[in-house]
């Protein structure tokens, strides 16, 4: 991404009229009761029709992924994940680099064994309204795995537990994230118990989701119960947004954040959090936050009136939708390359494995949501699914599970669902 040259387009289409709206607004400041997060209270975003047979019809149209669910099909996921992983290990062999635990072991990085679970990260389900071209979960509209009430009310009982112990795991994060979290039956049973036992509850937000129909209460509610709102945004630039995450979604992204900001969300003072998330947009990293997040505040303040508190840069994990896409491209190696010539053992100390449980929609236990796409469990075989759990303090101490694709956590400034690690 350019981060010094601005130049967004006003795409065409229906939700052009609302960006030129935002535009013509672009200048003023929040007023003096937004900043305090008075006045007007939570606002509903703008009316919108669905992104969803838009997302569709992409997804039709591209060869990539018709391919790929044919694949899916024919071969099945595990399969394809046996063949990814593979990949990734025979890049790094042609490249000579040692397995990822030796490699930290080497450069004196803390052993890989788990602290006290602080981050109780649920992924509630794969459904998405988009289809992003990074998706490590490969959502989008034809996913209907979602969790069920059984396993989120295993969820809050460990949650529960959580809350009457006296160890630091007492107040947890509870971070929703999907697909759409927000679009599975179990979104607000979570967030209300989560809220209710006072734990702190993270929203992942594809901002657009705000603009779906049947959601118009959703900014509402999220500011009801203080959810800190994590929300994509890969760019400030429509192009690069539309490009990465599918043609409309900037400008809803655009008036997702406008209805958010209404709301209290990111305005000082308000106590309601509103984070954005940046990943880079090729085969780089992330640049450092702090270089990063002043420029996208003032771009997104001088064009569209928007402030947010803080900005998490990630980097893109060489797993599903972007490994395939580096190995179409034929760039696998390459980036291989780059996360382990830019290997930070400072940031591999912060890796979000040793402090975070990951919990799929149908209850199986992992290390972090990457490894639980690749179907790599804890590697206690005992401790399978929630309800093998009797509290989170018994995975203190337990091994973590790691392999290739873990360089994308060390590489810079170390890269986790909070930002960089270092
Ligand atoms: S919005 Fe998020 S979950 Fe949905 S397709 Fe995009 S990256 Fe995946
Ligand atoms: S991918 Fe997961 S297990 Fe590997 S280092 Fe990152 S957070 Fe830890």
């Amino acid at each position: 991404m350019n981060t010094t040259a601005f130049s967004p387009q006003v795409p065409a289409g229906p939700g052009s009229h609302r960006l030129l709206r935002s535009r013509r607004r672009a200048r003023h400041r929040p007023s003096a009761t937004q900043q305090a997060g008075g006045g007007a209270g939570p606002a509903s975003p703008p009316a919108a029709t669905s992104l969803i047979p838009e997302t569709l019809e992409e997804l039709e149209s591209d060869s990539e992924l018709q391919l790929l669910h044919a694949r899916i099909q024919q071969e099945g996921q595990a399969a394809l994940t046996r063949e990814e992983q593979r990949r990734r290990q025979r890049s790094l062999e042609a490249l000579g680099v040692q397995p990822f635990g030796a490699v930290l072991q080497g450069a004196g990085v803390s052993p890989l064994v788990r602290r006290p679970t602080t981050v109780l990260q649920l992924n509630i389900g794969l459904y998405c309204n988009q289809a992003c071209r990074h998706c490590h979960v490969e959502s989008s509209p034809m996913r209907t795995e979602m969790m069920s009430h059984e396993v989120a009310e295993r969820c809050v009982q460990l949650m529960e537990e959580a809350a009457a112990s006296n160890d630091s795991g007492s107040r947890l994060t509870v971070d929703l994230t999907g697909g759409a979290p927000e679009l599975t039956p179990q979104f607000r049973y979570l967030v209300t118990e989560a809220r209710r036992l006072g734990h702190e509850v993270i929203d992942r937000c594809n901002l657009t989701v705000l603009l779906e129909p049947g959601q118009e209460d959703l900014v509402g509610f999220l500011a009801e119960h203080s959810v800190r709102v994590v929300a994509s945004m890969p760019c400030y630039s429509a192009a690069n947004v539309d490009k990465q995450r599918g043609g409309g979604v900037f400008t809803r992204s655009i008036a997702g954040l406008q209805a958010l900001n209404a709301a209290g969300y990111g305005v000082p003072g308000s106590g309601l959090l509103l984070d954005l998330v940046y990943n880079p947009g090729g085969v780089f990293l992330a640049p450092p936050q702090a270089q990063l997040e002043p420029v996208y505040k003032q771009e997104l303040l001088e064009q569209f009136g928007i402030v947010f508190n803080s900005l998490l840069c990630l980097n893109n994990m060489p797993i599903k939708r972007w490994a395939d896409h580096l190995v179409k491209e034929g760039k696998l190696e390459e980036y291989m390359q780059l996360l382990v010539d830019s290997f930070n053992p400072a940031a591999a100390e912060g890796i979000m494995c040793r402090d975070t449980i990951s919990v799929g929609w149908d209850g199986r236990l992992y290390d972090c949501d990457f490894n639980q796409q690749l179907e790599l469990g804890l590697p206690k075989a005992s401790l399978r699914t929630v309800f093998d759990l009797k509290s989170l303090q018994e995975l203190t101490g337990q091994r973590i599970a790691v392999d290739s694709h873990c360089f994308g956590c060390t590489a810079g400034a170390g890269s986790s669902c909070q930002g960089a690690t270092e």
